[in-house]
């Protein structure tokens, strides 16, 4: 197998992701539990304030069972990576700074020209390469066609920590806006986010100029710490911002190419579950395609059948969520709280029963590996 990551090395820290029901059972099948726990952050919880800073409700990490808005496995991008390189690297060819520039696909396998060069050939190609997936561009269709953008953009970006933040994380809420700062293990800073309503959304998301004067002009008035905050858009050393979107597809695969994770189904940082159904994603893909000895029609079909019910239901998560913040006007009032349907969420944490592929021989592998076009999260 080969994974091909854009950049020059594992991209470390990024936002923190959450694992819960059924991906930490994957972790826990992969061997991970023990690694993934040493290197979870160190958030104890979250609560809301009001502009005065005055504590409105509060979150533990404990609460739930572990699975709550914070959860008991929360850890950065880039922590989970590194995890899973550490794990995989001795048995998986790692290219880093290349990516796929064109393929062609045939009966018997997919041949791939690399953007630096290279020319191989490979069994089956699968696109794990984030939201604005190029394989998936270049195989199925125009982002336009599968990304639905839910009216929320949403930034981060590192600060120095003169908050006091200890091991909580804090939330202002204003008119569908919201600013908020977070614990990293590096205590002297703290990463900050805000998110804000935007029905249209047209800033390349390569131009960091144009997304840091677009946060400015939409945070403006915003109230609690958040003056403070802007002052360190300038000398931040790290910066991220997005439209807040998922991603619909009738099909997740096309003969040998197949999509995985946000590319195939994102379901925005508003379910809290992207990573969960990417690790989940690649559980069952794996196993179904060693089950139908390398078949990419069947294994792809056994897969897609097992995760769309799973997707459906965080994909409805993060609709209503973000339809929960959507506000009519700068003077509105909040909507209020979707009332959370608690059938809904037990599908979204831990509606698929995963199958054991303990017995299934892997020795049928294909005699060419299979590419993924990324590291996985
Ligand atoms: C602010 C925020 C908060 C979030 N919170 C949570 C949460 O609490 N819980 C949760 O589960 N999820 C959360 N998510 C979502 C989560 O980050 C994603 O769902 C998850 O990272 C998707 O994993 P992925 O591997 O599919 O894509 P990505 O993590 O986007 O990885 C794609 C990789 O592909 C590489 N790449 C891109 N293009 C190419 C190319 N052409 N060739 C080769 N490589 C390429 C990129 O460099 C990257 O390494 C959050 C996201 C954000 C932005």
């Amino acid at each position: 197998m080969t994974v091909v990551e854009r950049s020059p090395e594992l991209r470390p820290g990024g936002q923190a992701v959450d694992a819960r029901g059924v991906a930490k059972e994957v972790i826990r099948r992969m061997g991970l539990d023990a690694a993934v726990r040493a290197a979870r952050t160190v958030t104890a919880g979250a609560y809301t304030v009001d502009a005065d800073g005055n504590v409105l409700e509060t979150y533990a990490a404990d609460d739930h069972g572990g699975d709550g808005y914070i959860a008991e496995i929360e850890i950065l991008r880039g922590d989970l990576s590194q995890v899973l390189y550490d794990d995989t690297h001795d048995g998986v060819e790692y290219v880093f700074g290349d990516r796929i520039a064109e393929l062609v696909q045939d009966a018997d396998g997919v041949d791939v020209i690399f953007a630096g060069g290279d020319r191989r050939r490979f069994d089956l190609v699968v696109g794990a390469d984030g939201l604005h997936s190029a394989l998936r561009a270049m195989v199925f269709g125009p982002h336009e066609r599968f990304v639905r953008h839910l009216g929320l953009v949403l930034a981060f970006y590192s600060v120095p920590n003169e908050f006091g933040l200890d091991r909580w994380l804090i939330e202002y809420q204003e008119s569908g806006r919201s600013a908020l700062l977070r614990p990293i293990h590096d205590a002297t800073r703290a990463m900050a986010m805000f998110s804000f309503p935007s029905a249209d959304f047209d800033v390349d998301y390569r131009d960091v100029e144009a997304q840091k004067r677009l946060l400015r002009e939409r945070t403006t008035g915003l109230g609690w710490l958040t003056p403070r905050i802007l002052e360190h858009l300038d000398d931040t050393p790290d910066f991220y911002l997005d439209q807040v979107a998922q991603v619909v597809m009738d099909r997740w695969s096309s003969g040998r190419v197949g999509l995985l994770g946000d590319a195939a189904f994102s379901s925005s940082p508003m379910s809290g579950q992207g990573t969960g159904l990417a690790l989940v994603g690649a559980y069952l893909l794996a196993g179904e395609l060693a089950a139908a000895g390398w078949d990419p029609e069947a294994g792809f079909a056994a897969y897609e059948r097992q995760m769309r019910p799973f997707v459906e239901a965080n994909q409805e998560i993060g609709r209503l969520h973000a339809r929960s913040l959507d506000v009519p006007g700068p003077d509105a009032e909040p909507s209020t709280e979707p009332e959370w349907d608690p059938d809904l969420i037990e599908r979204a944490i831990n509606g698929l029963e995963l199958p054991d592929y303990a017995g299934v021989p892997d020795s049928g592998a294909p005699a060419a590996p299979p590419i993924t076009s990324s590291t996985r999260p």
